[in-house]
């Protein structure tokens, strides 16, 4: 599971705090010194784990920590808040339109978005909405195939064009379709590639201005360490997106991306997939993910 060496390491380092009297500023830098390295560790971008730690290292050293009977608990304390506040605070939900809410899942390849397309038109389903996935992925044939697979597993109708190749076309002859047949929701599964290549982001942009969607979700692999936080930058600053999706985090992540993409990109994480079933799909809690690491 996600953050499972980081949680180790923290909690070890704050257990060390708990168990002494009062504390000295040399105990604090210590500790600090100690979650600045595990947090490094668990790939959470540089300049997020410094920030992070000037402002835990400065409210542990204020009064609320030096002159509380309970200085280690109180330490425990600010860095749970702190970390919530690094993920975001509040759970955030999608927002949705009173016409045809357009939902654009875009991302690299392998990271989850069909999967996940398919997991939030079955939680759409379950509140009562009828959604329509569009397969706007022109270029892998087993994509479509894939999706296709994902729809009938969740009785979602999913639309294609067999042999088109332009994925804007796709993209608005699906919302003919939704209109046509009365969906309240279209999730476009777009293209990903191996890597951020221009012409992706170009047909992305395209989609994005012919159906201006009420949200354009960055589905992004918790797996991917450092590398999160760019792929998360390149989606922002050409999309704007909404929101981002962090799957898989029922694997060996070390959680970097989790930690670090709502202070690099201001957006929030909105869901979070834990599983290969359809049914894998969770909101995201800040506090719930805070707790994870500090037990
Ligand atoms: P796409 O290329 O972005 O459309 O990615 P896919 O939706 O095809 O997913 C790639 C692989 O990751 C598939 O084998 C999925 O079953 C798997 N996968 C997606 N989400 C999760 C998850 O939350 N947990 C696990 N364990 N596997 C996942």
């Amino acid at each position: 599971m996600i953050f499972e060496s980081l949680s180790d390491k923290i909690q070890g380092t704050l257990n060390k705090l708990k168990g002494k009297g009062k504390l000295t500023e040399k105990d604090i830098n210590n500790a600090m010194r100690e979650i600045k390295l595990s947090l490094l560790e668990a790939d959470v971008n540089f300049k997020v784990v410094k920030d992070f730690i000037k402002t835990v290292k400065e409210r542990s050293l204020g009064s609320e920590v030096m002159e509380s009977l309970t200085p280690g608990q109180q330490v425990v304390k600010i860095v749970n808040e702190e970390m919530i506040k690094l993920l975001g605070e509040s759970e955030s939900k999608i927002d949705f339109s009173d016409d045809i809410t357009v939902i654009m899942m875009c991302g690299l390849q392998g990271a989850g978005k069909t999967t996940t397309s398919g997991k939030l038109a079955l939680k759409f389903k379950k509140q009562n909405k009828r959604p329509l996935i569009a397969a706007c992925d022109i270029y892998r044939p087993a994509a479509i195939k894939q999706l296709e697979v994902v729809g009938k597993g969740i009785d979602v109708p999913v639309f294609k064009i067999e042999g088109e190749n332009d994925a804007v076309k796709i993209a608005n002859e699906a919302f003919k379709e939704a209109k046509k047949k009365g969906n309240d929701v279209l999730i476009l599964d777009t293209a990903g590639r191996l890597h951020i290549d221009e012409a992706l982001m170009e047909e992305l942009q395209q989609i994005k201005s012919s159906l201006n969607p009420r949200e354009i979700l960055l589905v992004l692999d918790s797996m991917t360490g450092q590398d999160a936080v760019k792929i998360a930058e390149a989606f922002n600053s050409t999309m704007e997106i909404s929101g981002v999706i962090l799957t898989k985090v029922d694997g060996d992540a070390r959680g970097g991306a989790a930690l670090s993409l709502r202070a690099v990109t201001s957006k929030p994480i909105k869901f979070v997939t834990t599983g290969e079933k359809m049914s894998d799909l969770e909101p995201f809690y800040p506090d719930r993910m805070a707790s994870r690491i500090l037990g």
